[in-house]
């Protein structure tokens, strides 16, 4: 499932092939992906206009086109395609945009998530929001702020959009397994020490993570071993505990995450 890192990667993907380059036509094969307009309004918002730098908040990316922003999300199985040559359509890519020298594809198989458009940054911000800052950008300060007047669990609050926006279940878990913090830990009770071990984690999880453009399942790292049947804790403490925490079949180790 998409989480910051991979928006991350799909940004830099969009960057690299889309950004510059003049709209010819919008193809909508599944119009109920087009969430808040109709087809027609999205290639009448769009035909004509170059595509600029995108950016992302959280699990958003936000494409502006001289005006108009195409603001994506991907859902649980979302992604960017970029065909040069006009290669057959894959029968997930259910809104294309022919640009000037290729296409750009969005392709989703389950559907989640989808595509809206904003005429503006205002209704830009009215459609993202309320949305948490943006992992990658909060510093140290207002996480403490955050975490000190939040109620309930610490993965909860990590996989709260509205709270931080960017985390999804595997970064979650990979960031407390690094900071030696319990998951189910109440995030207001969590000590100064432990606060900031989560702090720096999550940059850390996250600056990794980035640059491969995607969740990476390492050695040493929590994703290199938690699809395993039997996964045991990388630092050595024996089989790691797998229940569902926040919704969400977390997995952590009951030595280190006390
Ligand atoms: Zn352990």
């Amino acid at each position: 499932m998409p989480e910051l890192a991979d928006v991350e990667g799909f940004r830099r993907y969009f960057a690299r092939y889309a950004a510059g380059h003049e709209i010819e036509s919008v193809g909508v094969a599944d119009p109920g992906l087009v969430r808040n307009t109709s087809a027609q309004g999205l290639g009448r918002a769009l035909r004509g206009h170059r595509f600029e730098k995108p950016r992302r908040h959280g699990k958003w990316l936000i494409a502006p086109a001289e005006g108009a922003r195409v603001l994506m999300h991907f859902g649980m199985t979302g992604l960017l395609v970029w065909s040069r040559d006009g290669e057959d359509r894959h029968p997930h890519d259910r809104i294309t945009f022919r640009l000037d020298e290729g296409e750009l594809r969005y392709r989703n198989m389950r559907r989640f998530g989808g595509l809206w458009l904003a005429r503006d940054e205002a209704a830009t911000e009215k459609k993202l929001g309320p949305l948490g800052p943006d992992a990658m950008e909060v510093s140290e300060a207002a996480f403490r702020d955050l975490i000190g007047s939040r109620r309930g669990g610490i993965k909860a609050a990590l996989l709260d959009q509205t709270f931080i926006a960017g985390l999804g279940n595997l970064l979650s878990d990979e960031i407390l397994w690094r900071a030696r913090v319990d998951p189910r830990s109440r995030a207001s009770k969590l000590s100064r020490r432990r606060v900031g071990a989560v702090h720096r984690e999550m940059r850390e999880v996250l600056r990794i993570s980035n640059r491969h453009g995607r969740v990476p399942r390492l050695d040493g790292w929590l994703t290199g071993v938690r699809d395993e049947r039997e996964a045991r804790c990388p630092r050595g403490h024996g089989r790691l505990r797998r229940e569902t925490v926040a919704g969400r079949t977390t997995v952590w180790c009951s030595t280190c995450q006390s």
